[in-house]
């Protein structure tokens, strides 16, 4: 199954990570200038700033505010840090809040000091401890899994699978997943794992980019879509089958385009986005 080529940018989210050298005043101008329609927001572009503000700048250019991100980190040996990342993430949702979108995506943390099983109860614990915040706020939780090679410190949760079961263990409206295809690509039940966020109406987020082979640095060096190896329009068409019609959205960390004219990677990035994706 191939997903229908994307002819225009209504589906088109960028987020501000991957244009890092641009403030998020010059990425929110830059992008719409470019017809762009979705931003999220990554928390270290808000710094300094009034967010009430800088989400009225976005809205005025025509963004719609897909995300925050992120929340999550939870879980720690020591009880102490695990009470300063729940404080953490309940700021996290008041910034979501003035900032003024509905989603907050979690990269859910592991603690390297403890088994992978310890730092999942503790995610759910702080997944369940924020909830009726967000619930108050209206904004949603998405738990992103992690590819493997990020379990010691950044996610006890690696697999869709895993990632669909706490969804469905917390059993909230407000708690879903996100898909990412650079962690998920994979994953041999990539497919039915995503018909069953789908089913359960827990797909809340889809983002975009490529994994380059080989790649070079396991965190700054993701592809543009094209450059790598993974089959983003056959996922595509899985995530579209569940019906979801929200944004594509854009990631991606990589220490080499970050170098280039920010400008040039853009048209880029559309390009790439319409003939690759
Ligand atoms: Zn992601």
């Amino acid at each position: 199954m191939r997903a229908k080529q994307l002819t225009d940018l209504s589906q088109l989210c960028i987020h501000t990570i991957t244009t890092k050298p641009w403030s998020i005043e010059e990425a929110a101008r830059n992008y719409s200038a470019e017809d762009v329609k979705g931003i999220t927001v990554w928390r270290d572009a808000l710094v300094n700033r009034d967010i009430k503000q800088t989400g009225k700048l976005l809205r005025d250019h025509g963004l719609k505010i897909v995300s925050l991100c992120r929340g999550g980190f939870f879980p720690n040996k020591e009880k102490e840090k695990r009470k300063l990342a729940i404080e953490n993430n309940l700021k996290t949702i008041e910034e979501a809040a003035d900032l003024g979108t509905q989603l907050i995506v979690l990269v859910c943390g592991a603690d390297p000091a403890q088994s992978l099983e310890d730092s999942r109860m503790q995610i759910e614990d702080g997944i369940e401890t924020i909830l009726p915040q967000a619930k108050a706020a209206g904004i949603k939780l998405a738990i992103e899994p992690l590819h493997p090679m990020y379990a010691d410190s950044r996610s006890a949760i690696n697999t869709l699978a895993q990632a669909n079961d706490m969804a469905e263990q917390i059993n909230s409206p407000y708690v879903g997943v996100a898909v990412d295809v650079y962690h998920l690509w994979w994953d041999p039940f990539l497919e039915q794992e995503i018909k069953r966020c789908g089913e359960n109406g827990h797909l809340f987020a889809f983002h975009i980019c490529d994994w380059n082979s080989p790649t070079v640095d396991i965190l700054l060096d993701r592809g543009l879509m094209g450059d790598g190896c993974i089959p983003i329009n056959k996922i595509r068409s899985w995530v579209e089958a569940t019906g979801f019609n929200g944004f594509y959205e854009v990631e991606i960390f990589s220490s080499k385009y970050w170098q280039q004219d920010q400008a040039q990677f853009l048209k880029k990035i559309i390009k790439a986005y319409k003939e690759n994706s």
